[in-house]
């Protein structure tokens, strides 16, 4: 499985890093060994001064598809799930500055915990309320009325350049409120009101 990853895709996230607003999405991947499912602790590497929590909404797919029109989209994923972009901020400025790939900065060894996945039947995709608690306290609240571009144009889009496959999770992009997290934090993600994932850093 692969997973496919949404930057910039949130104004006020886009302001708040001083990056311009794309006029189509910014796709990036993570490899499969990014994966971190059942509320296993995410290791702080030692690479990095500046880990960054970026929540997100997941789309599992559900089918397999290349090229799909935005109209056919939602046929192509079937369940949603939460989970945490873990991006290294100070190696991502240095790859950033110097115009270079930010891989070793979003796709190392943890960098996606997911929760599970739920049906997307029963929720307003379009309409969707997310936040992260760390220690309890809110840090990151977000809407996905307020996305760049919704997950069907997501989909369509990604879809002209990768084969979409069961299985494959998609990252929709972060709201504002990303921050560093330390050794101890205990991080909480919600859909709704429904706790999805809880974890620790260690
Ligand atoms: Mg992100």
């Amino acid at each position: 499985m692969k997973i496919i990853a949404i930057g910039r895709n949130y104004a006020e996230h886009i302001k708040e890093l001083q990056n311009e607003r794309p006029d189509e999405p910014v796709v990036f991947l993570k490899p499969d060994t990014a994966l971190l499912k059942d509320n296993a602790p995410f290791y702080y590497p030692d690479f990095s001064r500046d880990i960054h929590h970026e929540v997100e909404i997941l789309l599992r797919i559900g089918k397999e598809g290349k090229n799909i029109d935005p109209a056919f989209a939602h046929k192509y994923y079937d369940e949603i799930g939460i989970g945490i972009d873990f991006t290294a901020r100070d190696l991502q400025q240095k790859c950033k500055t110097k115009g270079l790939p930010w891989e070793i900065a979003k796709a190392f060894n943890g960098s996606a915990p997911v929760s599970a996945f739920v049906p997307k039947a029963g929720y307003n995709l379009a309409d969707l309320n997310f936040s992260l608690r760390i220690n309890g306290q809110i840090r990151q609240q977000g809407n996905t009325n307020l996305m760049l571009f919704n997950f069907d144009t997501i989909i369509a889009y990604v879809s002209k350049f990768f084969t979409l496959k069961t299985g494959d999770i998609l990252f929709t992009g972060t709201p504002q409120g990303v921050g560093p997290v330390q050794v101890g934090d205990r991080l909480e993600a919600f859909i709704e009101d429904k706790p999805m994932l809880n974890f620790e850093v260690k």
